[in-house]
């Protein structure tokens, strides 16, 4: 096999706060290993919390931490530091995309996305920049969100031509950070929502008790 035909690396880019990152980040994860065939997914935790009103005050360190702990098992998945360290100009995703494909310039980039964050994507800085460097991939639950995905990703399509957009498909999983947080805060279980060793993470750090 000579190198044009030689099968370009599939990197997909999952960004979010993860505070904590939780079993339905996981599960997003694996169906886009699955169905994009992705030969990695780089979990970027971001410095910032730009679309949501609450603030982050967990540490980017126990963030960062509670990844690593979590994507343990998966010899596919890695976590990336690089929106953390770099400063808040320059952590749009579009500039982490570009540097991403400066750096990596034969690797197919792919940006994946809860469905509730697909109608937000034409808010994001540049979008046009964004759908030229990257394939978005929205998990929706294949019972309930397909046909208003599918009328979003037409909606971005025609106003920006070229952009492209897919679907993973995958189980609704109830569970949020939000309610990983407010659970920690009582003390209750959170068994079966975010993995053992990131639920000891949490016990031993003594996190989100005032959540
Ligand atoms: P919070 O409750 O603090 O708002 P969150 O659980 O939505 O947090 P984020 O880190 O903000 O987690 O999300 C990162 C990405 O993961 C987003 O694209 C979001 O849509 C997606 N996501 C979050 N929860 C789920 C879930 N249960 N199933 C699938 N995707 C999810």
């Amino acid at each position: 096999m000579n190198s044009r035909e030689r099968k370009r690396t599939k990197l997909a880019l999952f960004g979010g706060t993860f505070d904590p990152v939780h079993n339905g980040h996981l599960a997003l994860a694996l169906a886009a290993y699955r169905q994009l065939e992705a030969d990695e997914i780089l979990f970027m935790p971001t410095k910032l919390r730009y679309y949501k009103t609450t603030k982050i005050t967990t540490s980017a360190y126990d963030r960062y931490a509670m990844l690593t702990l979590a994507t343990q098992p998966y010899d596919f998945m890695r976590v990336s530091d690089l929106e953390l360290c770099s400063d808040p100009e320059e952590n749009y995703t579009v500039n982490t995309l570009r540097r991403l494909k400066e750096e990596m310039p034969d690797t197919e980039l792919y940006f994946l996305i809860g469905g509730d964050s697909l109608e937000h994507l034409g808010t994001w800085r540049d979008p046009e920049g964004l759908f030229s460097l990257a394939t978005f991939a929205a998990a929706i639950r294949e019972d309930v969100d397909r046909t208003k995905a599918e009328e979003l990703i037409r909606n971005y399509q025609s106003e920006y031509p070229g952009a492209s957009l897919k679907l993973l498909s995958m189980e609704a999983m109830d569970v949020s950070s939000t309610v990983i947080r407010e659970r920690a805060a009582k003390g209750d279980s959170l068994d079966g929502l975010v993995p053992e060793n990131v639920e000891a993470y949490i016990r031993k750090q003594h996190l989100y008790q005032n959540a």
